[in-house]
């Protein structure tokens, strides 16, 4: 069984997340996607709401299971025999933290790290831009699958209120 885990902040799930877990369940029999909770508290969505999301959009794909990890992720993997954790490669400037990450993963328990090369048309998208574009009013459509965009929309209405 090839076990691997998709690990984020998932805050929300975009459309470069979903092309890399539609394209690691292509290649193994089971993908764990979880949304790490140690820093969350920080975030727009809470972590169940990004797990509900993260469900959604993963509905039809029958080898994904979504779910959370807290503390390290080598004990996740460990729990749940992942042998390996893929990555998102969007630029240079991903490589030196991810390279960082995956030598000290290796080191602690010896999970390899399979790194996949972004999907050009999303190499430029990250949660935190979607949100702040949302936040003032942009269009996200094309940048996040429409469930998230309701979710954004119900979201900021929310926040307006308070
Ligand atoms: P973000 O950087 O969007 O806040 P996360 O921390 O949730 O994302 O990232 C989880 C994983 O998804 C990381 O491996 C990251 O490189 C990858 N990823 C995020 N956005 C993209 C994208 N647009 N294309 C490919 N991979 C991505």
């Amino acid at each position: 069984m090839r076990r691997v885990v998709c690990p984020g902040s998932f805050d929300p799930v975009t459309n470069g997340h979903v092309d890399i877990i539609r394209r690691a369940a292509q290649l193994h029999d089971e993908v764990h996607v979880v949304v790490g909770a140690n820093r969350a508290k920080h975030g727009m969505f809470t972590v169940d709401e990004r797990v509900a999301m993260l469900k959604e959009v993963t509905s039809d794909l029958p080898n994904v299971i979504v779910g959370t990890f807290r503390g390290l992720l080598v004990e996740y993997c460990r729990a749940h025999g992942v042998s390996a954790i893929v990555k998102g490669l969007r630029a240079v400037s991903d490589f030196e933290y991810e390279m960082e990450m995956a030598q000290m993963n290796y080191r602690l328990a010896e999970i390899e790290t399979l790194f996949l090369t972004a999907n050009p048309l999303y190499s430029f998208l990250r949660s935190s831009l979607v949100r702040e574009i949302a936040i003032y009013g942009g269009n996200v459509a094309s940048l996040v699958p429409p469930t998230v965009q309701a979710q954004l929309r119900t979201k900021l209405a929310g926040a307006g209120d308070g």
